[in-house]
């Protein structure tokens, strides 16, 4: 199966100890004032920073914070936002399903004033797994919910199941399932003449031209390059209260129950209200080896700078794969973080997508909300 030969090059790349030369380390200036000629970067508070895909909603966060509201209040108003939004494939309902044509979701809540976390992992038809995981927090002593077990207790709590699974994820799915293989019945694969042809039918009658021609280039991009996406917010409030969230579908085709970075405390997301707080997006096995969030954390009680600490935990990301260019070009990698002091940093393993687009994120100031170009440890973009 093709899928299979994907993984097993990734598997055969990682053991063929190739290691090129380390990529050049860069690190962007981060992008906000300067405090004298000390190199400090000055914070603002309140502020908010999200994952760029947050952009939108970042003002309805900022509007309970400038209300006196409390951060996790702000940080779930912001991402509840996205995970009802179809248009984002990443996140909530219109996420793209797992292997088995399943939206499978998960999410985590840090609350910095109390230090208390809830999450729930490979949650179904349930579209916001970042509520159902405040409810693991502030109703059960436990920090971790998953499947089955995770779904009736959102039931129990009141919500309503649905079915997560929209038309163009569904249609996606369906496409990906044919390309998969030429030993089975679902399809011919995208290396047929006929794959075009035979995809188009499965696309919903009464799109126009151009709309049937962006739906087919988006199908064959998420089945050429598995997507990854997710919406991390985190929050600091007048006084220095802080909060996160991380809610995602995760990696599309996955396996069903693969968990990713986002629900683990301390990987996805995690918040210290003496420090900071700090989140991930992209390849969550890859934060999780590294601890992500939490390394960011201790690395600014260390004393680094938001940007310099997200740096640090993608170096060692780095040198998980002893540098190799090669290899880590495979996937990309994003933390995001915010001080206790309302100084924000983000950056990213690669500095551009594969289109050639600047990894951002996003940030709220009390101002306006607007996009901000990521530190990049490794110049040039992900394959
Ligand atoms: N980190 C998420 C996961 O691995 C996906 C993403 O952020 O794109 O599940």
């Amino acid at each position: 199966m093709k899928g299979w030969t994907r993984r097993q090059f990734f598997l055969t790349s990682l053991a063929s100890g190739l290691a090129a030369a380390a990529g050049r380390v860069l690190g962007a200036p981060e992008a906000q004032a300067f405090q004298g000629t000390g190199g400090v970067p000055q914070g603002k508070r309140p502020l908010m920073v999200a994952s760029a895909n947050g952009l939108r909603a970042l003002d309805r966060g900022m509007a309970i914070l400038q209300q006196g509201g409390d951060t996790l209040d702000a940080v779930l108003a912001t991402v509840n936002l996205v995970e009802d939004d179809p248009n984002d494939t990443s996140v909530g309902y219109g996420g793209l399903p797992n292997e088995d044509g399943v939206v499978e979701l998960d999410a985590s809540v840090m609350h910095g004033p109390t230090r208390r976390a809830g999450a729930v992992a490979s949650l179904r038809e349930i579209k916001n797994p970042s509520r159902v995981a405040r409810l693991v927090m502030e109703r059960t002593d436990h920090v971790l919910l998953v499947g089955p077990g995770a779904l009736r207790f959102a039931e129990a709590h009141g919500f309503e199941r649905q079915n997560l699974l929209t038309e163009r994820a569904r249609t996606a799915w369906l496409a990906w399932k044919e390309s998969m293989s030429d030993r089975d019945s679902w399809g011919p694969g995208l290396d047929s003449p006929e794959w075009r042809e035979r995809t188009a039918r499965l696309l919903p009658a009464g799109l126009s031209e151009p709309e049937r021609e962006e739906w087919l280039a988006w199908i064959r991009e998420v089945i050429l390059h598995p997507p990854t996406g997710t919406i991390n917010c985190l929050a600091v409030d007048s006084r220095g209260n802080l909060s996160g969230t991380t809610t995602t579908s995760g990696l599309a085709w996955k396996i069903a129950g693969r968990v990713g970075d986002s629900p683990l405390i301390g990987a996805g997301l995690y918040v210290d209200n003496d420090v900071g707080a700090a989140g991930s997006t992209g390849r969550g096995e890859e934060c999780i080896k590294v601890n992500g969030a939490h390394t960011v954390v201790e690395m600014m009680r260390q004393g680094k700078t938001p940007t310099e600490a997200c740096l640090e935990a993608l170096h060692r990301v780095a040198r998980n794969y002893g540098n190799d260019r090669t290899r880590l070009r495979r996937f990309h990698l994003l933390f995001y973080a915010l001080n206790k002091d309302g100084v924000h940093g983000g950056a990213s393993l690669w500095g551009a997508t594969r289109g050639g687009r600047p990894r951002q994120y996003a940030i709220h100031d009390g101002t306006a909300a607007r996009l901000v170009d990521c530190a990049a440890l490794l110049e040039g973009a992900e394959a």
